[in-house]
């Protein structure tokens, strides 16, 4: 957890970075209204960049086959002259309007994040997909109370494992590779804790692992961790282990990395007293707007009669959502302009392509 931040205030606040947050930001800021974009992931790009970043997508429109992560550089590319600023690793776990003098305006809204980032907001869009990716966490008892001491599930802070006896969790890429980098960086011991000797890797990765295990850089652990052993001044000390044929014994450690993937959380949006249908926020499909006025709604997170969860779909909606806000904020119609004629787009894009 951070420290607490001074709050920023913006017109609008977007949740979420993946291809409906990204463009809801690009049409808001044709719209010249000051966005904030935030997501849990450290990277943006939402299912694209955390699901599929290496399969090519052939329904986008005017792309015949896209790899999902250069959709993604695509959109931020295309969003880059509007300098929308992009809060990444920020969960946002609170959304609440803002009380005001006068009961007949227009609530404003304070939102809330993990990392201790705080936004007021005149509207906000919800562009949260299947929900915040969050690291799977190990289940051990009493883990979390050293969270960003000694147990970090996301980056640790630079040099942290320096001299230290370091354990990974997991079995797949992402462990195997910070279990290598590691042992290469500094680390007194790094052990790769996983249930069982077969590793989700490729072929190219599991040679550099074996050639790891075999000179000694890293060590390999098996079996699951069931309890967690504090010292006498409190900090974690080691891992209690069980083996599949139920030996125990006691793994020592400094730091511990799990790295056991990713899952979507819806979290705390079903919290925030928005009409929900199944899962989904329930919004016009005209305008997005979800139950509570000032909340708009767009990509995979919505529900409305004849809803698909396609890129082209969160597009559309993402459009008609900016527009929808830009005339609630500025109290009147708003005109359509194109981009290839409008003095004034034309200005704000300068630089594009
Ligand atoms: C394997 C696969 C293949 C696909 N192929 C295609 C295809 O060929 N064509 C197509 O059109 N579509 C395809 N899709 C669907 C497409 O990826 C989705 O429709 C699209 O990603 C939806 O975008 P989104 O921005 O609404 O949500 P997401 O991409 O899910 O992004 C939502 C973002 O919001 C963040 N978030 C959520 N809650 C919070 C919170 N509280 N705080 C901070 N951040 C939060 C998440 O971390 C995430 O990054 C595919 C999907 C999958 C899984």
């Amino acid at each position: 957890m951070g420290a607490a931040h001074t709050a920023i205030d913006t017109d609008v606040a977007v949740i979420g970075a993946g291809p409906a947050g990204l463009w809801a930001a690009f049409q808001l800021g044709l719209q010249e209204l000051r966005t904030h974009v935030l997501d849990s992931l450290p990277h943006a790009g939402g299912q694209c960049a955390e699901l599929y970043p290496d399969k090519p997508i052939y329904d986008v429109p005017a792309a015949p086959a896209l790899a999902a992560h250069e959709l993604t550089q695509r959109l931020l590319q295309q969003l880059a002259p509007l300098n929308v600023p992009l809060h990444l690793g920020q969960v946002v776990t609170s959304l609440q309007p803002i009380e005001g003098d006068d009961p007949q305006a227009a609530p404003r809204w304070r939102l809330g994040t993990d990392g201790g980032l705080v936004l007021t907001a005149r509207a906000v869009v919800i562009a949260a997909g299947v929900g915040a990716f969050l690291p799977r966490t190990l289940p051990v008892p009493g883990l979390q109370a050293w969270e960003g001491r000694q147990v970090f599930h996301r980056d640790p802070p630079d040099g942290a494992w320096l001299d230290r006896e370091v354990v990974v969790a997991g079995g797949g890429e992402a462990a195997v590779r910070l279990a290598l980098r590691l042992a290469q960086g500094g680390a007194a011991r790094v052990t790769l804790l996983h249930r069982t000797d077969r590793f989700a890797i490729d072929a190219a990765l599991d040679e550099q692992l074996q050639s790891a295990l075999g000179a000694g850089g890293v060590r390999l652990c098996l079996g699951q961790p069931i309890a967690a052993l504090a010292a006498d001044d409190g900090t974690l000390q080691a891992l209690d282990i069980a083996t599949a044929r139920d030996e125990r014994f006691t793994l020592p450690l400094d730091l511990l990395l799990p790295r056991l993937g990713l899952h979507p959380r819806l979290g705390p949006i079903a919290d925030w007293g928005l009409a929900l249908e199944r899962k989904h926020l329930v919004v016009d499909a005209a305008t997005l707007q979800t139950s509570r006025p000032g909340i708009h709604a767009v990509g995979d997170i919505v529900h409305y009669p004849g809803k698909r969860k396609l890129v082209v779909c969160a597009f559309h909606e993402a459009t008609l959502a900016a527009f929808a806000i830009a005339e609630r904020l500025r109290g009147g119609p708003v005109p359509l302009e194109y981009t290839t004629t409008s003095p004034r787009l034309l200005a704000l894009l300068r630089g594009v392509g």
